[in-house]
């Protein structure tokens, strides 16, 4: 494609040379101009690749001009011609967005290699955006399609689970001889039949879970938890599934264990999934245990690990088991019924308890699945504001729009003027939001938490450096030491696309 080049000089002869060398050697359609104004004036209405300007032009010089266009209209290329004397004025212009500059007295040659040099790299990292660009789009059909996704397998799975239930009704009245007297071989067929809409009912609950998992539409009801009646429980219930394989089972805590604080009813799952891969995958006459201790590595938590003395798991693969749909490699692995949802169900499930799980193995021993939970602090969380914080998350998802999660942590102060500082910062965050009605700040012993409502990235940037200079200007007070606060932000969906996300990024960012 033939390149538009601009040359601005105030020398009739100089113009007239560079045009015909110009046009001569290379395809560009150049035009000319003598002053600045005419220049800018020209760029203004016509489209130009190039500018090749002289640095003594009448009216505005070279320098000046590069300087607007850059400004005014920075897709356009410019060049400067300076002679020996002048060559500080280059350095400047480079300085204000030149792409080049060229020394006079000119080689017509060199001066069309590096004006084709210059053309050249414009339309490389033309292209280049081009390539961002598309590459942005495709990212957000794709997340597009992700939640479509999500929707379709969560409304699906549901909407099965219904008529599956009622099979599974009828199918139980008739076994019963409900409906009359049935032989021993349909009773067979019949019992197969009820079996594999467990089968089905179980796969369809996998999917709902995951969906709800990825969605970041899962449940959490925390509350304080004693983990050795839970454990007991899960054991007994599946004692059952171990004999039958001669599988012993066994629990080992420690006298004092500390109480957590999470959902009764997805650890249950948790151990439940755990466990239950533990006597799947170990054969005859093996062992299974639980143990426990507190983990002081992250906070303060409790771990608990499922070992069993299976059929273990290879190196290369420990991460992988957790991915959806995962099953390792081997007979042993794939002769047992699954579906490869339940690790990536249970990691998503410890996660909403603000846990992490990993797994320890060793080939033919035995492997080990841990996962921690936090220990409770005896405080009751605010179930409020959670409330709060689902209703705008919904509204934020519902009307495409963004939503912020700050924490922020006042360490080492006295509790006197803890509460001043508290107080100040809870003052400076509303008065820092846009949509004050939408906007919900929390008060706890040392802390605060806040949904902000229309708040993006650059928002609660804004708003980041506003708290830590109320905090400098209160340090600044008369006090000897600056007050330590933790800031903790995400921001939904730029930086986290569930609430869980969003409290998981947030919390990190106060701990680092
Ligand atoms: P599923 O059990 O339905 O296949 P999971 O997600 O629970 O799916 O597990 C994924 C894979 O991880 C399993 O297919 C198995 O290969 C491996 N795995 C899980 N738990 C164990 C264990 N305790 N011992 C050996 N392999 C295991």
């Amino acid at each position: 494609m033939e390149n538009r080049i601009l040359v601005v000089d105030d020398e009739k002869e100089t113009r007239e040379l560079l045009s015909r060398a110009l046009t001569r050697l290379s395809r560009f359609r150049v035009e000319l101009a003598e002053d600045g104004e005419e220049a800018l004036r020209r760029i203004e209405q016509e489209n130009f690749d190039l500018v090749l300007t002289d640095l003594k032009i009448p009216k505005k010089n070279g320098l000046q001009l590069v300087a607007e266009i850059a400004k005014s209209k920075p897709e356009v290329l410019t060049v400067l011609m300076t002679d020996h004397e002048t060559m500080d004025s280059a350095l400047e212009a480079m300085k204000q967005g030149a792409s080049d500059c060229l020394t006079k007295p000119l080689n017509v040659e060199e001066m069309i290699v590096r004006l084709q040099r210059v053309l050249e790299e414009r339309q490389r990292f033309v292209r280049l955006k081009e390539l961002a660009a598309q590459l942005e789009r495709a990212n957000q059909e794709f997340k597009r399609l992700d939640q479509m996704k999500s929707e379709f397998i969560s409304v699906a799975s549901h909407e099965l689970r219904t008529p599956l239930a009622t099979i599974k009704n009828i199918v139980q009245l008739i076994l019963k001889g409900r409906t009359g007297e049935i032989n021993e071989v349909q009773a067979d067929f019949l019992s197969m039949a009820e079996k594999n809409t467990d089968r089905l009912t179980s796969i369809l609950n996998n999917l709902l879970d995951l969906s709800r998992i990825e969605y970041g539409k899962i449940d959490i009801k925390s509350e304080e938890l004693d983990l050795r009646g839970i454990i007991e429980f899960i054991l007994s219930s599946l004692k059952p599934q171990a004999e039958e394989k001669s599988i012993q089972l066994y629990m080992e805590l420690p006298k004092e264990l500390p109480l957590i604080y999470g959902d009764r009813g997805k650890i249950e799952q948790i151990l439940t999934n755990l466990i239950g891969n533990a006597i799947k995958f170990t054969p005859e006459g093996g062992e299974v245990s639980v143990l426990s201790k507190p983990f002081y590595a992250d906070g303060n938590m409790v771990a608990i690990s499922v070992r069993d003395s299976g059929i273990g798991i290879p190196e290369d693969q420990l991460e992988r088991v957790f991915e959806k749909f995962y099953q390792v490699d081997g007979s042993l692995h794939r002769s047992t019924s699954g579906t490869g949802l339940g690790l990536a169900i249970t990691k998503g499930l410890v996660e909403a308890n603000d846990g992490t799980i990993w797994a320890e193995s060793q080939v033919g021993k035995g492997s080990t699945f841990t996962f921690t939970l936090p220990v409770s602090k005896g405080e009751k969380r605010d179930l409020r504001f959670r409330h709060i914080l689902d209703k705008a998350f919904q509204r934020a998802q519902g009307n495409l729009t963004s939503l912020t999660l700050f924490l922020i942590d006042v360490v080492d102060e006295g509790s006197q003027s803890k509460d001043a500082l508290i107080g100040l910062l809870e003052k400076k965050l509303i008065e820092c939001v846009y949509r004050k009605a939408d906007t919900v700040v929390r008060r706890e012993k040392d802390k605060i938490l806040a949904v902000l409502c229309d708040t993006d990235v650059m928002g609660a940037q804004v708003i980041r450096e506003r708290i830590e200079q109320e905090v400098q200007e209160h340090f600044v007070k008369g006090r000897e030491t600056p007050p330590v606060i933790k800031v903790g932000a995400a921001t939904y969906p730029e930086e986290a696309l569930s609430k869980r996300e969003l409290f998981r990024k947030a919390k990190g960012q106060l701990r680092g």
